[in-house]
Formats: C-alpha cells, structure tokens, sequence
C-alpha cells in the first residue's frame, strides 16, 4: 500500500482533535496525537519537580521517564496518565515545555518513527506537523477558528468560564507561534480551513474530499 500522511495542524479550539479521530476514523488510519507527547513530557518533568525554563533538565527528566502511546493512550512509567494529561495543571504550563529545543528533539524522531512502523499511513495532528515532522506530507491541512470561537468551544468541553478560556488561549497561541524553534505557522501547501463558522461534520467532509481527490 502507498504511504499516506495526513498533517493536521492549527491552534486549539479549531475542532482539530476531534476532526482529525474522525478522519482517521472513516478513512481507516492510524491517528497520532502529537500534543500528548508535549502534555506527558510536561507531566513528567512536573513529578519530578525539575525547573519547567530549564530545557535540559526537562529533557533529562523525559529521558528518565518511560513514555508508551498506544491507541491514543498516554502511558508513564507503567501509568495511565491519559485523562491527567489534559488537566490544567499541566495544560496551563504545556507550551512553556514544548518551546524547548531539546524536547521537541526527543519526540520528532519518535513521532517519525511511530509513523513509519504503521506503514507511513496516518493523520498526525499538531503544531509542527506539515512544517517540521512531516514537511512531504501528501496533504496538509492547517485548522483555524476566530480566538473567540475557540474559547466558547473550550469553554462548552471542559465548563470553565469563557473569558478564562480566552486568556488562556491568547496566551499559548502566543508563546506556540513566537518561540524559536519549530514555531505554529501554516505550513507551505497547506489548505487553510477556518472552521468558525462550519459544523464538525462539514470539516471532517472537507478534509476526507481532500484525501480523496488525492488518491
Ligand atoms: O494539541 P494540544 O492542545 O494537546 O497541545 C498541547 C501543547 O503542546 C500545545 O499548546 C503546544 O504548546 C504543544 N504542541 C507542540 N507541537 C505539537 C503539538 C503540540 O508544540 N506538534
């Protein structure tokens, strides 16, 4: 079978995570999300307790840890950490891990190579994916969203107040597009989908017309 890549990237809220489960979903590939990788790195370096600016302690303390992802599952050291890894603790200091150089060196080649064990045929969501990890990826796709739409979106999963939601969007999407290495951008060939105004069904129709057209 030929290889097929499917880069999802785009800031949160845009419907990104759900989208692209769902694609992966009808079209019968692997799904890789990528921010579980940034999210575990965040929650091991939290356990022990090692300084978050400090990118080589962050990454000696990945290095320590033993990290398994399997069917979306996040595992740590024998953990199930899947449900902690979206909680706030780790998600209100996630982008501050995910800037560091080193860090985002650990997880590039593993994400690569999880692909390349499943036949390089998947849908990998993130950040860096058509940018970085997969720069020859068959289709990119790069998800937007108006930040105010984001936030409700947010807001509406996880019941916290709206405008909390909104700082703390403008802040990541700050700190994920400013920072030096591997920054949020659309990447080149990308198709832009701003979802602000679709339903998740359209945009799940959209994306797997594009993997169609392509075949
Ligand atoms: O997608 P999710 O919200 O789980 O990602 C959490 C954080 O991980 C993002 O805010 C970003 O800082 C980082 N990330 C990244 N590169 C990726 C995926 C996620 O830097 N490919």
């Amino acid at each position: 079978m030929p290889t097929l890549i499917i880069a999802m990237d785009g800031p949160s809220g845009t419907g990104k995570s759900t989208v692209s489960k769902e694609v992966a979903r009808r079209a019968g590939l692997p799904h890789l999300d990528t921010g579980a990788f940034y999210r575990v790195a965040t929650l091991a370096a939290l356990r022990a307790a090692v300084d978050l600016a400090d990118g080589a302690a962050v990454a000696a303390a990945v290095d320590r840890s033993e990290i398994e992802y399997e069917d979306g599952r996040m595992i740590l050291n024998g953990d199930d950490v899947t449900e902690e890894i979206r909680g706030e603790a780790v998600t209100s200091v996630v982008s501050k891990v995910a800037a560091h150089a080193e860090v985002r060196k650990q997880f590039v080649d593993e994400q690569r190579r999880w692909v390349e064990t499943r036949g390089g045929r998947a849908v990998v969501e993130g950040r860096d994916i058509g940018s970085v990890v997969f720069p020859d990826a068959d289709i990119k796709i790069y998800l937007d969203a108006r930040a105010e739409v984001r936030a409700r979106r947010r807001a509406a999963q996880t019941g916290e107040p709206a405008e909390d939601v909104l700082a703390d969007i403008a802040r990541r999407d700050h700190l994920d597009s400013t920072r030096e290495t591997s920054p949020l951008q659309v990447p080149e060939g990308a198709v832009v989908i701003d979802t602000s105004d679709m339903r998740f069904e359209g945009v799940v129709e959209r994306v797997l017309e594009l993997i169609e057209a392509n075949s």
